[in-house]
Formats: C-alpha cells, structure tokens, sequence
C-alpha cells in the first residue's frame, strides 16, 4: 500500500526476504500433480518431520488445506465441532457448509483457553437418534485467531482429543500460525499437535513466503487429501518454485518470531498508557494486539473511518476483525516491522488522541 509505512494489517504482507527469492528464483522443478517436483516433495517431508506427522501436503492456502482436511475426514450431511469465532467458520464464506456439505455445530461454550471439553463430551455422547447428524469432526484453533491471538494449552487439545477418541470422532487443527502458538507456549510443535488426527498450518504469515499452506496427518490421510487437493483445482505443477520458499521459511523465519511477540507486547504496553484506549494485556500473546478506541474516538468527536485516516496520515493500517465492533483494532507485528516502528506508532497514537499534527 502506497504511503503505509508501518502496515499492521496482517503477518499476510511481508514479503520475502532477499534470500529466499533468490533460491526461488534458481529452484529445481518438475509436475508436482505427478509428484515430480523434488523441491515440492522435499518440503512435504521436512514439514511433516516438524510437525511429528507421518505425511504432509503442500496446499495453495490455509483456507483450501482446512477444507480438504474437511473433506477428507467428513462425508455430506456430518457435523463438524467448531467455535463460531473459528477462522474455518467466520472466514470462509460457509466453505465448509456450501463446499464439504457438512453442518457446523457451534460450540459456544468456551473460555480464554477455547471450546470446554466437557461441553464437547455432551453434545458427542448424546443418545443415537434418527433426526441427528453424524458428529464426525472437531476443529480446533491455535492461536485463536479472533479470541486476540490467544493460544490454547497443550493440556486443553489433549483432553479433547482423548474424548474425541473415545468417541469415534476426528480432530483437525487450524494451526494457521501454529509457530507461534509454540512460541507462546515455550513447547516444541510437535507436542501440541500429537494427538489431533491432521493439522494445517501456513508458510504465507509471519514465515514469510509469498504463498502456501501445509497439511499434514497420516499417510492415509494424505494420500485422500491429495485427490481432495486436485479436485479442488489445487495441484500446482512446477510449485517447487514457491516451495523452496517454504523450506527457507520452516529452516530461517521461525525461531525470529519472537521478535514479532516481543513488539506485541511492547506496543500493548504502550497502547495501554493512552487514555480512551481500553486494552486487554493478557490478551496478548502471540504477534496480535487488539484494542477498542470507542472512548478515544468519542472525545475526540470523530468516527472510527476519520481514526483510520488519521493513522493512514502517519502511514499507519490496522484492521478491523469484528464486524460487530468497529471500534475495535488489531494490529498484527511480523517480519518488517521493527521495534523503531513500535515507538513511532504509540507515538502516533499518542498525538491523534492530544490532537497533535
Ligand atoms: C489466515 C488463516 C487461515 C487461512 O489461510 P489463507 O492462506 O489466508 O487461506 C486459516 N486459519 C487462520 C486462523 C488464519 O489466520
């Protein structure tokens, strides 16, 4: 975007690094959809290996590689167990409804640490009856998207996966930024995805690559989820191109996504101190500050379009997630934004609420 300096829009717009475009730009390839692209195959191995999973796929996006994972693990008309702030459910247009054929059950019951197991149990053990639906899948999200990039604990995904077990059900985890869900966490991947049946993470966020997600499970289930894949249109032929990006990424970008926590941290903190902000610190976790700036506004007398103006004005973007709460921002920190950035923005922040030019 053109006058945005300091884009917090997203971890979506960094771009990638010098490095890896140029190992993109001298990849060897071949037609992956015949699995003959060594950069491809080689990205899907290095990929499972980190995240303790037999097999994995390379998918255009996250929002495909949830839906395959649909896929693969439902037939039409079963119902799927998921939080209704879920990115599967909120943000992708009734995919899962319209696409898989499948009926989301929102789970509303939920607490800083996401669905409550026990409520999971009792809708899963309800009695067999003709006018249900086959409960056949749980998603989890970590971090929690839309919950302020909060993180789950490995303790809560253990627990519901043991009920899923016991009672025939998959788990599927949207593990869009499941790095930095480890980060938060202080635990290696591997241990918060162990017991769900398929995970799906993406190489496109704060890792830096220009495209692609992973999906990663069984074998089995990565064989099937391959056919879902070309189904959908999504086999990619010479992808070794954006996968070496993807190797680059898994090898380089994530151990310095603690850096992007740190500026989270740092700007809450800042944000805190402005009166007419109301900020949630604890919320604060991964690479994610949400903030509302109704009070701010309202003294000031302007609304929330002329707020973002104002930042735009400073060469500053934040978004706005709920759509029933315009008043409430996120900014995302990621590669390409840098602790000097952090203090400009507050410092910003700070003059439009004194009215300062
Ligand atoms: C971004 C995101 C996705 C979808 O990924 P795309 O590559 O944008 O399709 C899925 N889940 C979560 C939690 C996300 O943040």
């Amino acid at each position: 975007m053109k006058n945005i300096k300091i884009d917090l829009l997203s971890d979506t717009v960094t771009l990638p690094p010098k490095e890896m475009r140029e190992v993109m730009a001298s990849a060897e390839v071949g037609d992956d959809v015949y699995h003959e692209d060594p950069n491809v195959n080689k990205l899907q191995e290095i990929a499972a290996r980190k995240v303790g999973k037999e097999d994995a796929l390379f998918v255009p996006s996250g929002t495909m590689g949830n839906l395959i994972a649909i896929l693969t693990h439902c037939r039409k008309s079963d119902e799927v167990i998921i939080s209704p702030m879920a990115h599967i459910y909120d943000n992708t247009i009734s995919g899962m409804s319209a696409l898989a054929g499948v009926q989301p059950y929102t789970m509303i019951h939920e607490d800083e640490n996401g669905m409550i197991p026990k409520e999971i149990e009792k809708w899963v053990q309800k009695p067999e009856d003709l006018h249900y639906a086959n409960t056949k899948l749980i998603c989890l999200a970590n971090p929690r998207n839309h919950a302020g990039g909060t993180v789950v604990s490995v303790e809560r995904i253990d627990e519901i996966c043991k009920i899923a077990k016991k009672n025939n059900v998959f788990v599927h985890l949207d593990g869009a930024r499941i790095f930095n869900a480890a980060i938060a966490l202080k635990v290696d991947v591997k241990e918060i995805v162990k017991n769900v049946d398929s995970v799906m993470f993406c190489i496109s966020k704060g890792l830096s690559a220009p495209v692609g997600s992973i999906l990663a499970g069984t074998k089995g289930f990565i064989n099937i989820a391959n056919k879902h894949r070309k189904m959908l249109g999504g086999g990619m032929r010479q992808a070794g191109i954006l996968a070496v990006a993807g190797i680059f990424a898994l090898n380089n970008m994530v151990d310095r996504l603690e850096e992007d926590h740190r500026n989270a941290r740092l700007l809450a903190m800042g944000l805190s101190k402005i009166k007419g902000i109301d900020i949630d610190l604890d919320s604060v976790q991964t690479n994610m500050v949400y903030f509302e700036v109704t009070k701010l506004i309202n003294n000031l007398g302007i609304s929330i379009e002329q707020f973002f103006d104002e930042l735009a004005s400073h060469g500053i973007r934040g978004s706005q997630e709920d759509p029933a709460n315009l008043n409430k921002i996120r900014f995302v920190t990621h590669y390409g934004i840098s602790e000097e950035d952090i203090y400009t923005t507050i410092n910003a922040i700070k003059m439009i609420s004194k009215r300062i030019n």
